[in-house]
């Protein structure tokens, strides 16, 4: 047994530093890839559950590694959240959009909206505001075409974030609110909170076929966002099913892969014109 406790703890340490190696790997060229153009955006359509329309995009950000290949978000934000590059990250994700959003409409684009992630490091810090004014002055982007995502974490200091969000509202940006139904939430929180929209969680989505309580539970996420006067988006919608159970509960947009997975900037031209002529 000692032995073995003994392998367990040298596999454990090699693990640990091959995942310290990576992280430090990561961070370090994390700060390279926000100089060069290594991070890129893919877009995922929001569409009209009633009409089909395609009425937003979800700004979703990789990494194009030159060694690695496309690195997905999971495996860099944690480590940007930890690291405090996240602020810088946001940042250039908030420009890039509202500027190619913007380049999108100048081009006779249809008015979509424009939904951005935000970490809940990201929205706590001081330059936040600012930098959100600085995208949609220097883009040029309707404000009311940007769309903020946060997390229900977020409310968890209402004394603290409830004047941010108030103030960027009245820049007329839109605020909604990511993975509903995952974190914490008062319901008594969230209806004293300037909110425009909740995403239903794809893990409710997911159930929704087979599991009448997951049913349940999203029939009663969407009863109360029409309650409140929130819009709402599904998020993860893979089958025609669980599209026609959301369209007849009332939701009013899905993303998924049913529809469209995240797409390359060069790709959102081509499948807006698809829409349009449908
Ligand atoms: P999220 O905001 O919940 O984004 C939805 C994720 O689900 C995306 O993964 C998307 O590609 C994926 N997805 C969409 N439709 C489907 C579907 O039908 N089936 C399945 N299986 N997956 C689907 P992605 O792009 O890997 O992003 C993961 C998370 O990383 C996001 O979760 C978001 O929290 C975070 N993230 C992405 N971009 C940013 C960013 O610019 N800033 C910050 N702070 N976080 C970001
Ligand atoms: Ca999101
Ligand atoms: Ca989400
Ligand atoms: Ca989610």
């Amino acid at each position: 047994a000692k032995a073995q406790g003994r392998n367990a703890y040298r596999f454990f340490s090699a693990e640990m530093s091959s995942r310290a190696r990576e992280r430090l790997l990561i961070e370090q060229g994390l700060r390279r890839a926000l100089q060069t153009d290594e991070l890129v955006l893919h877009w995922q359509p929001v569409v009209d559950l009633n009409g089909g329309l395609t009425v937003g995009l979800e700004v979703l950000v990789r990494w194009q590694h030159p060694e690695l290949g496309l690195i997905l978000p999971a495996r860099f934000i944690p480590i940007a959240e930890e690291s405090g590059l996240i602020q810088a990250l946001g940042r250039w994700v908030l420009m890039t959009a509202c500027r190619q959003a913007r380049l999108w409409r100048d081009q006779g684009g249809p008015r979509l909206r424009i939904a951005i992630n935000v970490s809940v490091c990201q929205f706590a810090d001081e330059g936040f505001e600012s930098g959100v004014r600085q995208a949609l002055q220097d883009s040029g982007l309707d404000p009311a075409s940007l769309e903020l995502e946060i997390t229900e974490s977020v409310l968890q200091r209402p004394e603290q974030n409830q004047p941010v969000l108030e103030r960027l509202r009245a820049l007329g940006v839109n605020i909604a609110i990511d993975d509903f139904g995952t974190g914490y939430s008062s319901l008594a929180l969230l209806r004293q909170l300037p909110v425009d929209r909740i995403k239903i969680d794809k893990s409710f989505v997911d159930d929704l076929a087979d599991d009448p309580h997951a049913t349940a539970i999203t029939g009663a996420i969407v009863g109360l966002a029409q309650t409140l006067g929130y819009a709402l988006t599904a998020e993860g919608v893979e089958t025609a099913v669980q599209r026609e159970r959301l369209r007849s509960m009332g939701c009013d947009d899905a993303q998924g892969w049913l529809y469209s997975r995240a797409l390359p900037v060069d790709q959102v031209p081509a499948w807006l014109a698809g829409q349009a002529a449908v």
